[in-house]
C-alpha cells in the first residue's frame, strides 16, 4: 500500500501552527514541492539530499525540528534531520526537564511537555497555590484528574517531610507512639 504524503510542516503538530506559513516544504503554484522526498528509504540519498538542501533555506527550519522532537514524530525529515539523525534527539528529550518551560507553561503559554516536566508543573502550581480548575486547564486534564494529582503531591511533600523529620522522643500526649501518617487527617 502507498502512503499520500503531506508536507512534513503539516505532519503533526502541536501548539502554535502559524510558523508553517512559512515552511519552504509547503508545495504552491510557483513553488511545486514532492512531500514524498522528505519520506525518503536509508538509501534514496538523492531525494535525502534534496530534501536536506530545501531545509537548508527554511526559515521556520529550528521551529520544525522542535515541532518533531515535542510531538514524537519519528517520521521523514524534519528540521533538516533524517528519522535516523533525529532518533538519539527522541530519546534524550523523553528525560528534558526545562524549568524555563515548565515556568513558561505555568504562565499559560501551550507547551508539549515531558513527564519530569509535568510532573515540574504540578508542583510549582501546587506550591505557589494555583486552583485545581487552573492546572486542569494549563495542563489540558479534567478537574478530577487535577485534583488526584495535587492529592499525590500533597502526599508525597508529607511523606517527604515524614521521612526527614529527625528522630526525637514522642511527645507524652501520645501515649509513647509517634504519629503516622493517618494521624494527619484526611485532606490527602
Ligand atoms: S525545515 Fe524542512 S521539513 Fe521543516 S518546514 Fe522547513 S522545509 Fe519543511
Amino acid at each position: 500500500m502507498t502512503r499520500k504524503a503531506i508536507s512534513p510542516a503539516h505532519h503533526r503538530s502541536l501548539g502554535d501552527h502559524t510558523w508553517q506559513a512559512d515552511a519552504v516544504c509547503q508545495s504552491t503554484e510557483c513553488n511545486p514541492v514532492d512531500p514524498d522526498i522528505f519520506f525518503p528509504e536509508p538509501d534514496e540519498t538523492d531525494k535525502i539530499s534534496v530534501a536536506k538542501a530545501l531545509c537548508a533555506q527554511c526559515p521556520v527550519r529550528r521551529t520544525c525540528l522542535d515541532a518533531a522532537l515535542e510531538g514524537g514524530d519519528t517520521e521523514g525529515i524534519r528540521g533538516g534531520m533524517t528519522e535516523e539523525e533525529r532518533e538519539p534527539l527522541h530519546e534524550k528529550l523523553a528525560h528534558r526537564l526545562d524549568y524555563s518551560r515548565v515556568n513558561a507553561t505555568i504562565a499559560g503559554r501551550d507547551i508539549h511537555l515531558t513527564k519530569a516536566e509535568r510532573r515540574a508543573v504540578i508542583l510549582a502550581a501546587y506550591r505557589q497555590g494555583l486552583t485545581e480548575q487552573r492546572l486542569a486547564w494549563l495542563l489540558k486534564i479534567t478537574e478530577e484528574h487535577a485534583q488526584k494529582r495535587y492529592r499525590e503531591t500533597r502526599r508525597a511533600l508529607r511523606n517527604r517531610d515524614l521521612d526527614q523529620a529527625p528522630a526525637t522522643t514522642p511527645p507524652p500526649e501520645t501515649g509513647g507512639e509517634r504519629l503516622g501518617r493517618d494521624d494527619f487527617g484526611t485532606a490527602a
